[in-house]
C-alpha cells in the first residue's frame, strides 16, 4: 500500500521573442512558450504529477501566476520545491514517464539532456526518468504550431 501514482498535463502558447525551455533545457527555435514563469510546459506537467500523487493540489495553488515572485521563474526550481514536499510527506520517486507534444522543433536531440536535468532535480537515476516526444501529425493547435503540450505520470513509494 506504500505506493501513490500521479498524472499531470500542461499546455502553453508559442510566441515570438521567447526562449523555448523544456525540462530546464534551452532549445533553439524561432518561438518560445508564453507564460508568467519560464513556461516550461514539461516541468509543469511533472510538477503537477508529483503534487497530484499525494493530493497536494496543483502547481497553480503552490505557485500562483498572479504572484510577482514567480514572474520569469525557473520551473526546475518549482519542480525541486514540489519534490521537497513529496519527501516531507515521506515519499520518494520510483519513476516518471512524460510525453512532449510538439510539431516543431525536433526534440529528440535534447532528450538525454532533459532526462539528466529532470533526474538531477528529483535526485533520481536517469534511468528512472523517461521523456518522449511526439508530433500532432499537423492536426489541431499543436499541429498548427500554436502551442506545445506535455503530459506526465509519476510513481512514488513510501520511504
Ligand atoms: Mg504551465
Amino acid at each position: 500500500m506504500g505506493f501513490r501514482i500521479g498524472q499531470g498535463y500542461d499546455i502553453h502558447q508559442l510566441a515570438e521573442g521567447r526562449e523555448l525551455i523544456l525540462g530546464g533545457v534551452s532549445i533553439p527555435h524561432t518561438k518560445g512558450l508564453l507564460g508568467h514563469s519560464d513556461a516550461d510546459v514539461l516541468s509543469h506537467a511533472i510538477t503537477d504529477a508529483l503534487l497530484g500523487a499525494l493530493s497536494l493540489g496543483d502547481i497553480g495553488t503552490h505557485f500562483p501566476d498572479t504572484d510577482p515572485e514567480y514572474k520569469g521563474a525557473d520551473s526546475i526550481e518549482l519542480l525541486k520545491h514540489s519534490y521537497k514536499l513529496v519527501t516531507e510527506k515521506g515519499y520518494e520517486l520510483v519513476n516518471a514517464d512524460a510525453t512532449i507534444i510538439a510539431e516543431k522543433p525536433k526534440i529528440k536531440p535534447f532528450i538525454l539532456q532533459i532526462r539528466e536535468r529532470i533526474s538531477s532535480a528529483l535526485h533520481a537515476d536517469v534511468d528512472a526518468i523517461s521523456i518522449k516526444a511526439t508530433t500532432s501529425e499537423k492536426m489541431g493547435f499543436v499541429g498548427r504550431e500554436e502551442g506545445i503540450a506535455a503530459q506526465a505520470i509519476v510513481l512514488l513509494k513510501a520511504l
